[in-house]
């Protein structure tokens, strides 16, 4: 089934003039790229896109961190896109990403693993919801 699913790709990934270099990953893996814009994350933005995650240790290092540079949020578009783009990106902890995903290639730890994607098809929605309007997204 055709789906959207919710991408950024984060600070550590902009700052090493990856954005190319990520978005290169996505469309070879049959994922187009619907919208997409750079843009500096306000604390207030990064507190509530990662709410879920407020009670844990590391989430004022996750704050800084998402704000400490620009990031390209992004809507992504296609087969499956929401388990799809979990693939291609890795797990979340680049040690353990798979060969070839956007982790293993480019990100350097745990927190600071070069890309966001959404979990769930809930969570895709409300996500793209917080960044784009429904003009901005043309599939
Ligand atoms: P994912 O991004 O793979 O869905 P999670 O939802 O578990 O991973 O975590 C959200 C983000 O929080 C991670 O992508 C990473 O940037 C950060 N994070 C997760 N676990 C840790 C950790 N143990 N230490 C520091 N940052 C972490
Ligand atoms: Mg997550």
């Amino acid at each position: 089934m055709t789906e959207r699913t919710f991408s950024i790709i984060k600070p550590d990934a902009t700052e090493k003039n990856l954005t190319g270099a990520v978005n290169a990953v996505i469309e070879a893996a049959g994922l187009r790229i619907v919208a997409q814009k750079r843009i500096k994350m306000s604390r207030a933005q990064a507190e509530k896109f990662y709410e879920v995650h407020s009670a844990r240790p590391f989430f004022g290092e996750l704050v800084e961190f998402m704000t400490r540079a620009p990031v390209v949020v992004q809507v992504l578009e296609g087969d499956n896109a929401v388990a799809r783009y979990r693939e291609v990106m890795g797990a979340t902890n680049p040690a353990d990403a798979a060969e070839g995903t956007i982790r293993k290639l480019y990100a350097d730890s745990v927190g600071e693993n070069s890309v966001h994607g959404s979990d769930s098809l809930d969570n895709a929605r409300i996500e793209i919801a917080q960044f784009f309007t429904d003009d901005e997204i043309v599939g």
